[in-house]
């Protein structure tokens, strides 16, 4: 496959095209051009010798948009298509302070979560920075028109484990919250982990400050290793001190998600335990009741016990909300991101989110 310049600094690319007689300004007409969406072809203030020879050796849009599938509420999930021919989604969500976009980082997941979709089949491949930056600018120029921006604030929870795509994860953080690309703040940024400690130590120690999301689930190692496999291999409290690390490096509030399984974790002892575990942490706990995906059996909280959950830890004095449910007519809402398209029965799939 040809380099992308997508994830290539300005100065990268000045640097490739002035050997070939170009000025290095054109580094950055080529690049505000890949972020506006365009390929190299659509640079209408580049020579044609130069996008040839840009065409011959490298690409620019690596992610096309296949498909868009709209909720009732007004979230959008696209269906992107990449240079290999995977599909993969993300999810634009509208809120009164912008637009959120949930990326996808890897073609499906191997953490294998009980009650997500994405992780049913297993790592297919990691996603380049270029493709996640590439979900960004298709957004970008699909709903705002390239220049404007629709696009404020951005999380990593679609398919796949961020942590579990470091190098590729990080390259893409640094781009897009680069003052020569789109800028993005830090503040707007969310990555979630279903918590692999070393790793969030390592993102700590990097020196930036993006919002961590840590998915917890339940309250102790016997119950979260029950629907989350990867609590076997390192348990709650080292992904508590984790974040904890995290908190104290950055001075950043980790926000650690609930999902509220009817029957399994939803119980008044499991908020005392939770609270317990959280005592003393600047955290924030975001409560949600379940997303139903089809084929697994677990089934959200009722409303009661949300709400009898959310008031022992709120009275335990630990900031807590329950999250509104967004895209989820359109499985678009946490857990129902899923690589389950194929050319063939995309258009059955169309039909079904138009019902
Ligand atoms: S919840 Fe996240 S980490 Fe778990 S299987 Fe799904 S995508 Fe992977």
């Amino acid at each position: 496959m040809k380099p992308c310049l997508l994830e290539y600094s300005e100065r990268q690319i000045s640097d490739i095209i002035v050997p070939w007689g170009q000025p290095s300004f054109r580094g950055r007409q080529i690049l505000e051009g890949l972020f506006s969406g365009k390929d190299f072809d659509g640079m209408s203030n580049l020579p044609a010798a130069l996008k040839q020879r840009l065409n011959a050796e490298y690409t620019g849009a690596p992610v096309g948009i296949e498909r868009k599938f709209e909720s009732k509420d007004g979230t959008v999930k696209y269906l992107f298509k990449l240079a290999d021919g995977e599909l993969i989604e993300g999810v634009l969500m509208s809120y009164k302070y912008g637009k959120t976009l949930c990326i996808s980082t890897q073609i499906s997941c191997r953490m294998g979560c009980a009650f997500c979709a994405s992780g049913a089949d297993g790592l297919k491949r990691n996603l380049t920075a270029s493709e996640m930056l590439g979900q960004v600018v298709s957004v970008n120029r699909d709903d705002g028109g390239g220049a404007e921006r629709a696009v404020t604030n951005v999380v990593l929870m679609g398919s796949g484990e961020p942590l579990d795509n470091y190098d590729n994860v990080s390259k893409f953080l640094e781009r897009i919250s680069s003052p020569d690309t789109i800028n993005i703040s830090e503040r707007n940024i969310s990555v979630s982990t279903a918590g692999i400690p070393d790793k969030i130590i390592s993102f700590a120690d990097d020196g930036r400050r993006f919002n961590l999301t840590v998915s917890l689930h339940a309250p102790t190692d016997k119950k979260r290793s029950e629907i989350m496999p990867v609590n076997k291999a390192f348990g709650i409290d080292k992904v508590i001190a984790a974040a904890r690390y995290y908190f104290d490096k950055t001075g950043r509030r980790v926000i650690f998600e609930y999902s509220m399984i009817d029957g399994f974790n939803d119980f008044e002892d499991d908020a005392a335990a939770l609270a317990s575990l959280l005592r003393a942490m600047p955290c924030h706990v975001n409560l949600i009741r379940l997303n139903a995906v089809a084929g697994k059996s677990l089934s959200p909280s009722r409303p009661e016990a949300v709400k009898a959950f959310l008031s022992i830890l709120q009275n335990a004095g630990i900031s807590s909300t329950l999250r509104r449910i967004l895209g989820s007519d359109i499985e678009g809402a946490c857990g129902q991101l899923r690589r389950r398209y194929k050319a063939e029965n995309l258009k059955t799939e169309e039909r079904e989110y138009e019902k």
